[in-house]
């Protein structure tokens, strides 16, 4: 595992995570596989500001035997929550990351969070297509 040098890194590939902003907000992203860090409020508050007819509340966690991944922050085994059918890493302390492939697998899904997984899916634009 690459060691950690103060700089939060990809769970997924080590690559150093980019500071990057959208629409406000402020979070990290893999410049390498197009992952996404960011603290679990802002999250939240994204996810009731798309769909206002859901209570979002808290994330749910259920750690299903899946690999679990070190949080890019402290480096402790993030615990597996769910958002509907979105699967995302949850460290309780730093942060959320979601996977781009995890996205992939979202937007073939169909439901009432569409709106919210075609904001993420803008956000996730594979690294050639950043500005
Ligand atoms: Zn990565
Ligand atoms: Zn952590």
């Amino acid at each position: 595992m690459t060691p950690y040098r103060g700089h939060p890194s990809c769970p997924s590939c080590g690559t150093p995570l980019a500071a990057a902003k959208q629409g406000g907000m402020s979070f990290e992203r893999c410049p390498s596989c197009a992952g996404i860090w960011m603290i679990e409020r802002q999250f939240l508050e994204l996810l009731r500001a798309s769909d206002t007819a859901q209570h979002v509340d808290e994330l749910m966690e259920h750690n299903d035997g899946s690999k679990r991944r070190p949080c890019p922050v402290c480096r402790e085994l993030m615990n597996l929550a769910w958002k509907d059918f979105l699967k995302l890493d949850r460290c309780p302390s730093h942060g959320v990351w979601l996977d781009a492939g995890e996205l992939k697998e979202a937007l073939n899904s169909k439901g009432a969070w569409d709106s919210a997984v075609a904001w993420f899916a803008e956000l996730m634009k594979p690294p050639s297509q950043w500005e």
